[in-house]
């Protein structure tokens, strides 16, 4: 590529001033209230993505460990779905005051588990407070059509029920904060869980549970860490669990999907994401840039809504990307060590860096260009330079692959019709923006964008109050918002015949 970059990732610190030792969770499952360990038990190693030293090793559980723990979320959940709302409410109150008071070990084993900077693993701990604090509330206005006569002598009354046993999967990228999205709404709706964290970042969901286990009634919120094909598989197998959730790529939800299938389980999926940034002439193109900062390149751009692929009007691309990649030299790239400064961390993993440069590789040779970055940065650590790749044709690979990493790329239209048609040509539907300073544009265009969330002159702005989900290969089932409880519950027909 033309471009390369010669910034040099800054470190300050070490591992051993993010997190002490002692201040690690317990490396077990978490079954019943307790947390457990089964002797034959296998164990995956936990790498510092800013170093690649091991962290420590957790726990590859079993289908038995996964059965051990739907038996006692079942138990569990008779009592738990009897509770009130009020005294479910109660508990997810404290639930958000416990995370708040241990906001800071939390951010930083994030940090340390996933090289996400600091600021950012603060964000995600806040966020996950919030969504206990609102699922609290949200609980508690749950209703469903109260009552009515709809035949002669009957009387319809409409239940809202819990769901019953939730098997939950979660992603690597937020570790703690799609917990979080998951636990509240399932708590809060009176069912009990079993959650299978990243077998790579499982340590501020066990944190979690150590920091709550005094707050829960024993069974309703079960742990078991291990690997999708083996504890994933069993949570969409067990016939026990009535509904699967998983957060995760397309092809997990796919297995997911066809696995639940066989026991006629509900499935709530959220997938993989390809957002387009539709940028008209009218647009205010420095607010646009000025935004790109965070939508596409937080958490390092691996982030299923990222404003990761923009497509601007032909007549203001130069300057558009002019003020991108503006914007993309000052980054300060670090790990989390090196300071509140930093934003923009390393990769997951080493095997997630290499799919990156992989694929900044391939767009080399298909002749894009890289106006900022292009290429891995120096080690240790998995870092790659935050870029920006133009001229990139349509259809191109970069383009229509979710690369979940800090690279943007750029592409041309020259007509609206064109511009609706390639934004949805897309196997993704999660979330997609428009800019412009139209206000009929700003209203009829989202309504022919096929993605769960359209953004108007913003991109990446979440709120609990309102759903995140996907369309097409990203996925069906919402996460917040009242539709969350909608999703983790089952509305029961009761009709009374009052003929006399
Ligand atoms: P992944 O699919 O590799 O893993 C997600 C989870 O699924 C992990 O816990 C994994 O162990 C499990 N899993 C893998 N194979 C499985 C199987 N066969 N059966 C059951 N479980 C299985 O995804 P990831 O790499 O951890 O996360 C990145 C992906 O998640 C990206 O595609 C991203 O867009 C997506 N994501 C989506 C949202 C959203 O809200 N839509 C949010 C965050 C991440």
């Amino acid at each position: 590529m033309n471009a390369t970059t010669t910034t040099t990732p800054v470190r300050r610190g070490n591992e051993a001033e993010l997190v002490a030792k002692e201040e690690l969770p317990p490396l077990q499952h978490f079954i019943d209230g307790a947390f457990t360990t089964r002797t034959d038990a296998a164990g995956t190693d936990i790498v510092n993505p800013s170093s690649g030293t091991v962290i420590c090793c957790v726990l590859e559980g079993t289908a038995a460990d996964v059965d051990l723990a739907v038996a006692a979320a079942r138990q569990a959940q008779t009592d738990w779905g009897a509770t009130t709302p009020a005294e479910r409410s109660d508990l997810l109150l404290n639930i958000a005051s416990r995370i708040e008071e241990n906001a800071d070990i939390l951010a930083r084993l994030e940090s340390l588990n996933t090289g996400k900077p600091l600021a950012t693993s603060r964000d995600d701990v806040s966020g996950s407070v919030d969504t206990f604090r609102f699922m609290a509330g949200a609980g508690r206005a749950l209703t469903s059509l109260a009552a009515g006569d709809y035949a002669t002598d009957h009387t319809s009354v409409i239940l809202r029920e819990p769901a019953g046993v939730v098997g939950v999967i979660t992603p690597w990228n937020y570790p703690l904060l799609m917990a979080a999205w998951k636990i509240a709404p399932i708590l809060a709706a009176g069912n009990a869980l079993v959650l299978k964290p990243s077998e790579q970042t499982p340590l501020t969901t066990l944190k979690l549970a150590e920091i709550i286990a005094d707050l829960l009634p024993a069974g309703v919120l079960n742990i078991v860490t291990g690997l999708g094909p083996v504890v994933g598989e069993r949570l969409a197998s067990n016939p026990d669990i009535d509904l699967v959730a998983l957060t995760g790529s397309v092809g997990s939800g796919k297995a997911v999907a066809a696995t639940a299938g066989n026991t006629v389980k509900r499935v709530h999926l959220e997938l993989g994401g390809k957002a387009p940034v539709v940028v008209f002439p009218d647009a205010n193109l420095s607010a646009v840039a000025e935004s790109l900062r965070t939508a596409a390149f937080y958490n390092s751009g691996q982030e299923c809504g990222a404003a990761c692929r923009v497509l601007v009007h032909e007549s203001v691309a130069d300057q558009l990307t002019q003020l991108i990649v503006e914007q993309v030299s000052t980054f300060i790239i670090g790990d989390p060590t090196a300071g509140d400064d930093v934003e923009i961390g390393p990769l997951v993993s080493e095997a997630h860096y290499h799919r990156v440069a992989g694929y900044l590789e391939r767009a080399q040779k298909e002749g894009i260009t890289a106006a900022i970055g292009g290429a891995p940065l120096e080690g240790p650590g998995f870092f790659i330079a935050p870029t920006v790749l133009t001229n990139v044709p349509a259809g191109a690979e970069a383009s229509q692959n979710e690369i979940f990493g800090p690279v943007v790329t750029i592409e041309t239209f020259s007509d609206e019709d064109e511009a609706i048609k390639r934004s949805n040509e897309t196997p993704y539907g999660l979330a997609a923006s428009v800019w412009t300073r139209d206000s009929a544009r700003s209203i009829d265009l989202p309504r022919k964008l096929h993605f769960g969330t359209v953004w108007v002159n913003s991109h990446l702005v979440l709120a609990n109050e309102v759903p995140w989900g996907g369309f097409k290969g990203s996925g069906y089932g919402r996460d917040l918002s009242i539709y969350a409880l909608e999703d983790f519950s089952r509305t029961k027909h009761v009709m009374i015949n009052h003929a006399r």
